[in-house]
């Protein structure tokens, strides 16, 4: 498989895109991997990038976004930072790509068992770390099913924050990027969310 080059990238539309990583998580949680060399993948992308979607994920080190969708070089911008909030630097990197460097797709990508999450659920508070656990209090807010033990033991509520903080990030990021919402009011983009399962490899997007 070759890198993205300008041609290919110009002739993909956001589903395409979209395909792209579903079918790389397919051949992942198949044990497949797509035919590459990625010293040759260096050599194609020396002189520039054309990476057809920009994903923002958990820094959790089992969701590295080149493995579980199986990607090379050159492929995909990847946007870490635990519990894959928003905020104006993550904006600004989606900004990049999808207007000046040609990316179709913007998702972002919460996941199971995250410890993020469940220390947002925790309410804990140390250092940089409380700054954090608030950008993710308005999903702990949004969850209104789970009446009972509110907290980081109970697995069937941190999963249910996880999903809403997913789309809580989608909804920043249509609020606070004009960019982002134009492009994608025009059909250029598409904004998906997903979740990625720690368990099984496999990534559900939610598709409305
Ligand atoms: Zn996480």
């Amino acid at each position: 498989m070759k890198a993205h080059d300008k041609k290919s990238q110009d002739s993909l539309t956001p589903q395409d895109a979209l395909d792209y990583l579903k079918e790389g998580n397919n051949r992942f949680i198949n044990n497949l991997r797509a035919n590459r060399n990625l010293l040759q993948m260096v050599n194609d992308t020396s002189e520039g990038q054309w990476p057809f979607a920009i994903i923002l994920s958990c820094i959790d080190s089992r969701t590295a976004t080149e493995l579980i969708f199986d990607q090379g070089l050159g492929d995909v911008f990847s946007v870490r930072v635990a519990g894959n909030v928003v905020n104006e630097d993550v904006l600004g990197s989606m900004e990049y790509a999808v207007k000046y460097a040609g990316s179709k797709l913007i998702v972002v990508l919460g996941h199971t068992k995250c410890g993020a999450v469940t220390s947002a659920c925790n309410r804990v508070k140390d250092g940089n770390i409380t700054a954090l656990m608030h950008k993710i209090k308005p999903a702990i807010d949004k969850e209104n099913t789970v009446k009972e033990e509110r907290n980081g033991k109970n697995a069937e509520f941190v999963e249910k924050v996880a999903n809403l903080n997913v789309f809580h990030a989608i909804e920043e990021i249509r609020e606070r990027s004009d960019i982002i919402s134009a492009l994608e009011k025009e059909g250029r983009i598409l904004i998906v969310g997903g979740i990625y399962d720690v368990e099984t490899g496999i990534v559900d997007f939610f598709e409305d």
